[in-house]
């Protein structure tokens, strides 16, 4: 499988873009929240543009995609069909379980709705784009589907591989963690990453990315038995 080198570029107060390098110095951009910090990356790693990658329509995730576009003339844009017609610049519509080959790379838009209708998630090579829908220890607001939604969309996510690599759309790893301890207090896993994240924030540091086998050991919702279980623990998180 291939391992694509991926660069974190924080955007905003708490988001961050993923620029994936792909074959002869391309990259891709995953949820380019800004342009300014992503032009800079691309600059400082002698990179490219080939191809934006959307995982949804919110503007903390869509911010930068017109600016891009401008500069870049023949860019590809993708994003789900429903969340599409939402984005603001030309954006090619793609539904669940399509491949695109772009960069030299494979990537695999996967439909994970929840968050909005139309969120993905892409998987490019081990690496997963999750954007709202699974954070580290956590999981996005259901601004638009309901929690059997995202049970699904969590199922699904929860099938890949244990060594998969998770980058998310915020870090809100430290937080979403205290709340996992609240919600499995028993929890060794847990309060281990709870400790580590606290110390990597401190030292400014990004905790991300995840993998997918930590997340089956801290990740309340991706543990959850059920969609009942899943739905109590989203109202609990809402409020807590
Ligand atoms: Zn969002
Ligand atoms: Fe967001």
């Amino acid at each position: 499988m291939d391992v694509p080198r991926v660069i974190l570029v924080p955007c905003l107060r708490d988001n961050y873009a993923y620029l994936v390098v792909g074959a002869g110095e391309l990259a891709l951009v995953v949820d380019p929240s800004e342009a300014a910090p992503v032009r800079e990356a691309l600059l400082r790693e002698g990179l490219s543009l080939a191809g934006i990658l959307c995982t949804h329509h919110h503007w903390d995730h869509v911010g930068g995609v017109a600016e891009l576009c401008d500069e870049h003339a023949t860019l590809p844009v993708f994003a789900h069909a429903i969340d599409a017609v939402r984005i603001e610049g030309r954006v090619t519509p793609i539904a669940d379980d399509e491949h695109h080959e772009l960069a030299g790379l494979d990537v695999h838009a996967l439909h994970v709705p929840g968050h909005t209708m139309g969120a993905l998630a892409y998987r490019i090579g081990d690496a997963l784009f999750t954007g709202d829908t699974l954070f580290a220890a956590g999981c996005g607001r259901l601004f638009e589907g309901d929690a059997a939604t995202m049970h699904a969309s969590f199922l699904r996510l929860g099938a890949l591989d244990d060594a998969t690599r998770v980058y998310c759309g915020h870090e809100y790893t430290e937080a979403n963690l205290r709340f996992a301890a609240w919600a499995e207090p028993a929890s060794q896993a847990i309060a281990e990453k709870l400790a580590w994240a606290c110390a990597e924030r401190a030292l400014g540091r990004a905790t991300l990315p995840s993998t997918l086998a930590s997340e089956r050991a801290t990740n309340p919702f991706l543990r959850a038995a059920n969609a009942a279980e899943f739905a109590r623990l989203r109202t609990a998180k809402d409020s807590f």
